[in-house]
């Protein structure tokens, strides 16, 4: 089998929050960059990739030429075609614009693999089950007024979740003031719903460790990114001064620097994001070192594809349920009273949507 073409698209969606209507998040951008890999047997894998900045197209120049250098290659030899890229992109690299491109390029051809083979992406790769844990994301944001959380949190339970996340760190609000908003969020949902906070890297270490010591009382699944993301020290402190988990992994590119989060012991749950990590085949290399430290794997953004990862692994914890990519797809699965099912189509049982371009395409 060889690749026989590479089309890239660059799709703008309409900013929402469908899961209860909440504001969008003001300043973040939905721009995508699709890639549809076609084979000369007829195969096509599709792919996705994306970062909320400005210089999209930069990214998209990027998928582009990646795509011109692989025409002819076998598809199915994964590593051969990542390391022909690695190789184009020289010193511009490992991380950032180098890795989302090659991230889109390494979910086709896992797409490709899985309908060559007539199975399911989850299945190629283990197929521990089909239905996994799905938590709510994005609607109880630190951009949400405090009036409006008890709202929303319930809505979300009414809609069948069982697992939520909001936010902390909110611009001028005291500790106080943040420990009361999501005291009434647990209020809202009960003690039964696990309740996860993320921080986004905002606090420091000392703050971490103070405002998360206050926060032990509400239970909480866990807490996300509470310092910098690279402060491997520093994030071993905080797990060792909590009983809250600690979860962390979004903004490290590549496997090598997860390596140091789980040899500082600086998280509890690993989070991985497909697109950092460099696509399927590192996420899969990131969830086995987590597995050897006996750490349990979230996913990041991208959950129709992400459901497939989490389903295949023995330690994959939950799918986060973000609703900013479903739009992309003909059929996205979505979570049903907290759980998502496995697309059941060969590959990523996926297909963009049939006027995706049409009326989402930016030329
Ligand atoms: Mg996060």
């Amino acid at each position: 089998m060889k690749i026989q073409s590479v089309k890239i698209n660059l799709v703008r969606l309409p900013l929402e929050e469908p899961l209860v209507g909440a504001p969008p998040m003001p300043g973040m951008l939905r721009e995508f960059i699709t890639v549809q890999i076609m084979t000369d047997d007829g195969i096509e894998g599709i792919g996705v990739t994306t970062f909320g900045g400005k210089i999209v197209r930069t990214l998209m120049t990027a998928v582009q030429e990646f795509g011109e250098l692989i025409v002819g290659d076998d598809p199915l030899r994964t590593e051969q075609v990542k390391a022909k890229l690695r190789a184009a992109s020289a010193s511009c690299g490992p991380g950032g614009i180098t890795a989302l491109a090659i991230s889109a390029i390494d979910i086709a051809l896992w797409d490709i693999r899985g309908k060559a083979f007539g199975q399911p992406l989850a299945r190629l790769l283990g197929g521990l089950r089909d239905r996994v844990p799905a938590y709510a994301s994005g609607a109880l944001t630190r951009t949400t007024p405090t009036g409006k959380l008890e709202a929303a949190a319930s809505a979300l339970v009414e809609k069948g979740y069982t697992q939520i996340k909001t936010q902390m760190a909110v611009d001028g609000l005291t500790p106080a003031q943040e420990i009361e908003r999501i005291r009434l969020i647990r209020d809202a949902v009960g003690p039964s719903v696990n309740l996860m906070v993320d921080i986004n890297q905002r606090w420091n270490v000392h703050e971490a460790i103070s405002i998360g010591r206050q926060v032990e009382e509400l239970n909480l699944g866990w807490l996300e990114d509470p310092a910098a993301h690279n402060d491997y020290q520093g994030l071993a402190e905080i797990a060792r001064a909590l009983h809250t988990p600690v979860c962390a992994g979004e903004y490290l590119y590549g496997i090598e620097p997860h390596r140091q989060t789980l040899a500082h012991q600086s998280v509890d749950i690993v989070m991985i994001d497909l697109l950092r990590a460099g696509g399927v085949t590192q996420w899969m290399k990131i969830a086995g070192m987590a597995e050897a430290y006996n750490r349990p794997v979230a996913s990041h953004l991208l959950p129709e594809i992400h459901v497939h990862l989490i389903a295949a692994v023995p330690n994959g914890l939950v799918v986060e349920y973000m609703p900013w990519t479903w739009r992309l797809f003909e059929n996205p699965p979505k979570p049903d009273k907290g759980l998502m099912t496995v697309p059941a189509g060969n590959g990523l049982g996926l297909n963009f949507a049939p006027d995706l371009f049409k009326t989402y395409g930016v030329a």
